[in-house]
């Protein structure tokens, strides 16, 4: 038998357990030793007589959020680039995500020294042995075709660390050098930057796909046209990180999509965030952790924007609705995906307004919350977290208000738990406090 005072009984709240489904109104959850060994309606626990009890009456409990696409250690501030990344800002980044209950973090490809793996290591070995830091995965350092006599068309914070393969032979021995850090995916960007850089070749990325699959990793692509879509598709990508630019998807590129080993990340409030001029930077939940500084020169961004700009950004964006609606209509595996860390994508808050996104365009709220739970989980290979039930972590998102009634809700948290130890959320706050208030 468990010693009693290692148990702790979360009680009263209204449960949403991230399967997509199941929803306990007054339930309760008994943790022992950070792991949920039983949870339900309140009236059928068994609740051992020495067990700490939380009160939760009036709140909501979701799992914690796992995001599988971000790019750490790049932002300060509202800038993101190389200067700013150290092992420092990797931290700093964990704790914002911890902050806003999001557990989980890969960060796809923009790796730099090591940092990230040698980082991820420390904490799977147990060197690194934080509660309140969130798990790390990273694809290391990912692969771009070059563009002769100029910069690749990498992602632009990081073109000096992707790797240039030009053919099949290089593309395959680059995977293999990748291999040896044995990162958590192989990333790979085909993309011509609006005609300005050279992309990849189906031939190219076939290599590094099927490398990657040889070799046992999951390959992801950044895509932003159909015809690319469909191409890494085809040649067995597992992922693909964005969703297509105009028109969207046809039938052709849901059926790919629908395969077993396949999903699909949402990325979409990247581009809303771009041309949101609707005052989005004073809200609270973002105040507590953005800087003045950074809310200053986004807010001054946005000011700047013509009408045709908000409003050729804000089309771009309804692509992106009605592909999320593709998508769900045909049972495709959805990701959430907030590109964390890339342009004006704060930590943590950029996880929550992604899951609204997902919301205004359609998508079932108890479905977005899998989306960001269940899903990322299975895709990374956790049995051990994704959902609250009995036998996983108890890495709770634990909510003021409900997300059923308005999604924005999500952001109105109370507390968070990982593994059942709650995260210091009023330290944290204190540690930013001389850069978010003016
Ligand atoms: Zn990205």
């Amino acid at each position: 038998m468990p010693s009693p005072a290692s148990i702790t009984y979360f009680h009263g709240a209204r449960l949403i357990t991230g399967d997509g489904q199941t929803v306990i109104t007054d339930g309760g959850i008994v943790v022992d030793d950070g792991v949920i060994v039983d949870i339900g309606p309140q009236e059928f626990l068994h609740v051992p007589e020495n067990a700490a009890r939380v009160d939760l009456t009036g709140k909501t409990v979701m799992p914690a959020i796992i995001n599988p696409h971000g790019h750490i250690g790049y932002l300060r501030d509202a800038t993101v680039s190389k200067e700013n990344y150290s092992r420092e800002n990797v931290l700093d980044h964990l704790h914002r995500l911890a902050y806003y209950g999001v557990s989980v973090f890969q960060s796809l490809g923009t790796d730099r020294d090591d940092v990230e793996i040698n980082l991820r290591n420390a904490q799977r070995s147990g060197e690194l042995d934080d509660p309140e830091l969130p798990l790390l995965f990273t694809a290391g350092t990912g692969l771009v075709a070059p563009t002769p006599s100029e910069i690749n068309g990498g992602p632009y914070f990081a073109t000096d660390v992707v790797h240039e393969v030009a053919t099949a032979e290089e593309a395959r021995a680059t995977v293999r050098q990748l291999a040896r850090k044995q990162p958590d995916a192989i990333k790979f960007w085909v993309d011509d930057r609006w005609g300005t850089r050279n992309k990849l070749t189906p031939e190219v990325y076939t290599a590094i796909i099927e490398e990657a699959h040889h070799l046992g990793y999951p390959a992801i692509a950044h895509i932003f046209e159909l015809a690319d879509a469909k191409g890494v598709l085809r040649a067995g990508a597992n992922g693909i990180a964005h969703m297509v630019r105009d028109p969207g998807p046809d039938a052709e590129l849901i059926e790919l999509l629908q395969r077993d080993d396949v999903f699909a990340f949402t990325s979409m409030g990247i581009q809303r965030t771009a041309y949101d001029t609707s005052g989005w930077l004073e809200e609270p939940a973002l105040t507590d952790t953005v800087s003045v500084k950074a809310r200053k020169e986004v807010g001054e961004h946005l000011a700047s924007l013509t009408p045709e700009a908000v409003q050729k950004g804000m089309a771009g964006y309804a692509v992106l609705e009605n592909s999320l609606r593709a998508y769900v209509e045909g049972g495709v595996r959805v990701l959430l995906s907030a590109d964390t860390g890339a342009r004006t994508q704060f930590f943590g808050i950029a996880e929550h307004r992604e899951i609204e996104s997902m919301v205004r365009a359609g998508m079932p709220v108890l479905q977005a919350i899998r989306s960001s739970s269940q899903l990322p989980a299975e895709v990374l290979g956790l049995t051990d977290r994704g959902t609250l039930e009995a036998g996983k972590r108890a890495d709770l998102l634990v909510l003021d208000a409900n997300p059923l009634d308005a999604i924005a809700n999500t952001r109105r948290i109370s507390a968070v738990y990982f593994a059942g130890h709650a995260i210091d959320r009023e330290g944290l706050r204190a540690r930013w406090a001389a850069e978010t208030t003016a």
